[in-house]
């Protein structure tokens, strides 16, 4: 399928482009040209086959004949390696699970389709993945690219301002992953990343790609777990006027959502769940777009307050015309996450900070008549010292083997100022 920039139309390039370059002239979005939705049938056949193959034909459908079948089918078996999980905590709510992969947050399965996708279709070309992270990505995309031929990542982060648990997870890891302890914060990152881009000779020579979350490489694989979910729940005979609950702050995983629904899957309504920082939820009550700097809470993934994919919703909804008015929202403030923490608990449902904003919300405006879902975006391990705090309570059941065994392993970070030419010095002593 062909995929066109929102921000000019004629710029249109197909799948595998658009997996490439990231984003668009003038930093715009690409967005698929076609919108196409299975018909009852085919959903039913759908919602019956394994999740694998399942998801080859979702995939499919966005990458055409480009690639072929057998090739997105391998990325798909190598990528999706871990299970997705649909747990009911009450009678009439259940949690979607995201966050069983090897970094224990749902970006595994964006992170590993692309890196997958990039390798199979690579023909020998040096690619260097440079992505700057506040946490969660760059552990994804570390792992999701690590060990492949032909393929440097380098990730840099503000030094000393991300948890020790999420810095052992990728910064122990060697081989063709390179991490960079930048002596400021996180902006200061970006914008030496952006250097990078912006130097043509570094681009070209190095084969860049940022691989980050408003890749469309990233954000179709996550289509496919909406799909799973109601395949799971329909198999419980739970079937009818289903609501998602969704954790956001760059807003892909909405978008996938969305996608899905507009595939044909028949979601009743979503529930847009943000923290404080709500740039949304304040838009669709007052239309006003008015982002504010963004505010540091407990849900830190979310602490976002210009919401990159936001405009493929308002794309979405024009085209499908749709109302946003159907889009349910509200913002949850760190109080009372931490008292909805509690309330789970007392379900028998230890949970973090992200999913526990999605959950509040959907208890909160949850019909009688129907069923909800919140998304599980990370594993409660990664917040372990948090929510030993909030409950006074040591959790040792808490901690997966993964995060017990990078915790073991030296730091491997080398650190850097903010200064472009060290940056750029390093990543050319890498092509020697
Ligand atoms: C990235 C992340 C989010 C936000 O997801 P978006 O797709 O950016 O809206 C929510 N929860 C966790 C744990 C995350 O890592």
């Amino acid at each position: 399928m062909k995929f066109y920039n929102i921000k000019n139309i004629n710029e249109q390039v197909n799948f595998v482009q658009a997996i490439q370059q990231g984003l668009g002239s003038d930093q715009g979005l690409f967005f698929p040209i076609d919108l196409p939705r299975f018909t009852t049938c085919e959903i039913d056949s759908l919602l019956n086959m394994d999740f694998i193959n399942r998801s080859l034909h979702i995939m499919s459908v966005y990458i055409g004949h480009e690639v072929s079948e057998n090739k997105v089918l391998k990325c798909i078996n190598s990528a999706f390696t871990f299970p997705v999980i649909v747990l009911l905590i009450k009678d009439n709510i259940a949690v979607l699970e995201l966050f069983h992969g090897p970094t224990l947050a749902f970006k595994d399965f964006g992170g590993r389709f692309m890196a997958h996708f990039l390798n199979e279709i690579n023909q020998g070309e040096l690619m260097t993945i440079l992505t700057a992270t506040s946490g969660d990505t760059g552990a994804a995309i570390a792992h999701a690219f690590y060990g492949f031929d032909n393929v440097n990542v380098i990730i840099l982060y503000p030094n000393g301002k991300i948890s020790s648990a999420q810095e052992r997870l990728f910064c122990t890891l060697g081989g063709n992953v390179y991490t960079l302890a930048v002596d400021g914060d996180f902006d200061a990152c970006q914008l030496l990343v952006k250097q990078a881009f912006d130097n043509t000779y570094l681009r070209k020579k190095l084969g860049l790609n940022s691989a980050n979350s408003i890749n469309i490489g990233r954000l179709l694989p996550q289509i496919c777990y909406y799909f799973e979910a109601f395949a799971q729940l329909f198999k419980q005979q739970i079937n009818q006027r289903i609501v998602i609950s969704v954790p956001s702050g760059n807003f892909g995983n909405l978008t996938a959502g969305l996608l899905a629904k507009s595939l044909g899957l028949p979601v009743k309504r979503f529930i847009v769940a943000t923290n404080i920082n709500n740039t949304v939820p304040r838009y669709l009550s007052s239309g006003y777009w008015f982002p504010q700097p963004a505010i540091t809470t407990l849900s830190n993934a979310m602490d976002v307050s210009y919401p990159n994919n936001w405009a493929r919703i308002e794309e979405l909804f024009r085209r499908k015309r749709w109302q946003l008015s159907t889009l349910s929202y509200g913002s949850v403030d760190d109080d009372r996450t931490i008292k909805t923490l509690q309330v789970m608990a007392d379900l028998g449902y230890i949970s973090e900070p992200h999913a526990a904003v999605s959950y509040c919300l959907l208890s909160d405006q949850l019909h009688h008549d129907e069923f909800g879902i919140f998304l599980g975006t990370a594993h409660p391990a990664k917040f372990k010292h948090e929510i030993e705090s909030i409950f006074n309570h040591n959790f040792s059941l808490l901690s997966p083997a993964s995060l017990l065994c990078f915790n073991k392993l030296p730091l491997l970070s080398r650190k850097i100022s903010v200064d472009f030419n060290e940056l750029r010095n390093f990543m050319l002593s890498l092509m020697n």
